[in-house]
Order: C-alpha cells, then structure tokens, then sequence
C-alpha cells in the first residue's frame, strides 16, 4: 500500500497520458492465453551489433583506466570520431572539443536539453505526430507544447508559414526529425533552409534528431540540418547508434552543433550523470569507421521487408508507397474505426502488435505504425493472420 503522502511531482502528473499502457496490458494478457505474440510495436532493432564492434568492446574491456569513471565530456577518440564521420559523411567541419558530446542515447539527451534550456510556461513547438521524447522531454521541463499539425495532404512536412506570428515571437525551441518516426516522411534540404531562416528571424533554437540517418534507400541521402548554411548558429543535431548498428541496448548516441547549446546541456549533465563507459565509446568509436558495408546490409535488411509487407497489404486494401527511410510503415486505419480500437482489435484478434498513431500525439490519429523488426517469413505470418481475421483496409 502506497502512503498518501507519497505524491509524484507536478512535472511527473502533467505528461498526457501513456497510450502504450493498455496496449501493455492486453499484450501480458494475450501472452497468459499462450498466444503467439508478433511485436512490431517498439522501434527495436532484431539483429545484434556488426561483429568488429563487439570485438572492440571485448579488446577495450581489458583497458585498466578503462574501468574508471570516463572524462563527462566523452573520450577526445570518440568525438574525434565523430567529428570525422561528420566531414565525410556531410562535409561539416565540426570542431571535436566544443561542438560533440557523446549521450547515453540520444533520447537521454532530447530530454535533458530541454530541463537545461526551457523555463515552466516557455513555449516549445512541436510537431504532431512527434517520436514522444520531442513533447515529454519539454513537458517534464514545465513547458507549453505547441504542437505543431502535420498532415498527409502537405507529406507530414513543416510549413513554418503555419505557425502563427505570436507562437514564433514566444518559442524557445523547435524540435523535428526527418526522416520521420512515425510518418516515415522524408523532408527535402528547402523545408530545412526555410526553418533555418524561420528560426534567425524569430530566434528560436532547433533541435533536429536524425534519429534514421543511415537508414535509407535507393541512394536517398538524409539532410543533416548542419548542411544548411548558418545553421550552427541556431542549432543542434541529436545521433544514435541504435538503429544504423543494431545497438539500441548499448545506450550511444551524441549531439553536435552549436557550442553554447551543447555547452549548456554539458553543464546540466555533469550535474546528473558521468558520461558513457569507455568501453561502449570505444566500440561506438569502432562502429563510426566501419566500413559501408555494413550499412548497406541493414539498409538491404529493411528495404526488402518494408517492399514485402507493402505488397501484401496492398491484397488487404492498403495502397502504400515504399517509404525512402526508416524502419516503419505508417497505415491508416479503416475508416468506421481509430488508431487505438484499431490497434486493440488487431491485437485481440491476430496477436499482432501495432503503435496506434496517437501514441505519437493527437496529429497521429487515424494511424498506426509498424516496426520493421521482423524478418519476412514471419511478416508473411502477420499477412495471413490479418487476411484469416478479415483486418482489411
Ligand atoms: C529510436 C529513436 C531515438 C532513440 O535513440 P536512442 O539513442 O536509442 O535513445 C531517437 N529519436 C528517434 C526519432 C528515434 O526513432
């Protein structure tokens, strides 16, 4: 029994509500009956890290100082790395020591640069849908979410001509992601140049997480926000290992770009925590260099089940195109139904896990996202327990 004097904080209680709750609970009940569950729900990778990265890892463990608290800013090889991977991946010079901090995940640093920038009632603008850190980061912070409508009609693109006049004047921030999780848009360099000026002009920080930089098809080449000319005064740009080298459990990623918004999320987090193991940042280090074979291979990986799953929906009723980036699929939903009835009914009848869209916020509705974390035999399984349990478009 919980005292009653034992009450959560403001900033605990004020975060919209978790649509992944009951979907949680419906999936430990259909696990009860035995049921043969197919989670395309979380945004987990399904395979493990490329094999020279494992192998820096087991070599770097047998490192004395190692083993000791890592400098909070990282190891100068690890933003090196970085750095070097910026200049021949988008030929931005960043400069190691001030404008790179490794993260324990990139999520861990959304979160924290708002708590080290947004003041309670500061306005941040965020789209919707958002991957939920973008709105809970700020929220926890005490901020007012604008949450910032993106629709099919205009491709889940930004039109900051959409965000009206006092919104701007106010907002301390701007958080977005392309390519997107969950929409799967990817956003051309003139959408970027367009908030970069949008932002001078009403100076408005942002924040971009490229989250799918690496994962990506047919020789489409994400923008990195730093490309866009004068961007470094305004912004940063949040990274993860976890989807471009399957290390989502290994907690690495890092933000570049302005130095004085980095340095203040460095101030915060030399309050909170002590940086990344160095045996993970020699690894990460390792995986930066690999070469783009790799990549290639998971990007293979994703293309040919998302063009699977696409072609047997499309028997279902879903007329999709193939997405340009990411490791989803965004569906809608069938019009006598919403994205969480849809997403439970799916759930109840076939075992099949889904995200139902406004999981993602309000803009969400009317979808649901799914994981390309299977592999196509087992997706073939989803399609015939969909067409065997009449779930049609
Ligand atoms: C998966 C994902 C992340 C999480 O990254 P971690 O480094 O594992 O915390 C961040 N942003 C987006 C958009 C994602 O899809």
């Amino acid at each position: 029994m919980t005292s009653s004097w034992i009450r959560r904080a403001e900033r605990l209680s004020s975060l919209p509500p978790y649509v992944f709750a009951r979907l949680d609970e419906l999936k430990a009940k259909a696990r009860e009956q035995g049921i043969d569950l197919i989670d395309l729900g979380m945004g987990n990778p399904d395979g493990m890290a490329p094999p020279p990265v494992i192998q820096a890892a087991i070599e770097a463990l047998s490192v004395p100082h190692y083993h000791g608290y890592p400098p909070f800013e990282g190891t100068s090889d690890f933003r090196q790395a970085i750095s070097q991977w910026y200049q021949r991946r988008y030929q931005v010079h960043l400069n190691p020591d001030t404008e790179v901090l490794p993260l324990l995940g990139s999520k861990e640093g959304l979160s924290h640069l708002a708590l080290a920038y947004v003041n309670p009632g500061d306005t941040v603008i965020v789209p919707s849908p958002a991957y939920p850190v973008h709105y809970r980061g700020p929220a926890i912070a005490g901020a007012h979410i604008y949450p910032l409508k993106l629709t099919p009609a205009n491709d889940w693109l930004i039109d900051v001509s959409q965000i009206p006049e006092a919104v701007a004047r106010r907002a301390k921030i701007l958080y977005f992601n392309y390519p997107n999780n969950p929409t799967t848009a990817t956003a051309p360099p003139e959408m970027f140049a367009e908030i970069v000026s949008w932002a001078k002009h009403y100076q408005v920080m942002l924040v971009h997480d490229l989250a799918y930089a690496e994962i990506a098809f047919d020789g489409y080449q994400p923008t990195s926000l730093l490309q866009i000319p004068g961007a470094k005064d305004i912004g940063v740009e949040f990274h993860t290992l976890s989807k471009t080298y399957n290390m989502a459990g290994w907690r690495v990623g890092f933000v570049v770009g302005n130095s004085d918004i980095i340095q203040g999320l460095r101030t915060l987090k030399t309050n909170l925590d002590y940086g990344l193991f160095s045996v993970i940042q020699a690894a990460a280090q390792t995986a930066l260099q690999l070469p783009d074979s790799y990549i290639l291979e998971t990007r293979q990986k994703y293309k040919e089940r998302g063009e699977f799953l696409i072609q047997g929906l499309k028997k279902l009723g879903w007329n999709l195109q193939p997405p340009r980036a990411t490791m989803y699929l965004w569906l809608p939903v069938p019009r006598n139904t919403n994205s969480t009835d849809f997403a439970l009914q799916v759930l109840q009848k076939t075992g099949v896990v889904v995200t139902p869209g406004n999981a993602f916020g309000e803009g969400g509705e009317g979808y649901v996202r799914l994981s390309l974390i299977a592999d196509c035999p087992r997706l073939a399984e989803v399609l015939q327990r969909w067409e065997n349990a009449g779930i049609r478009y």
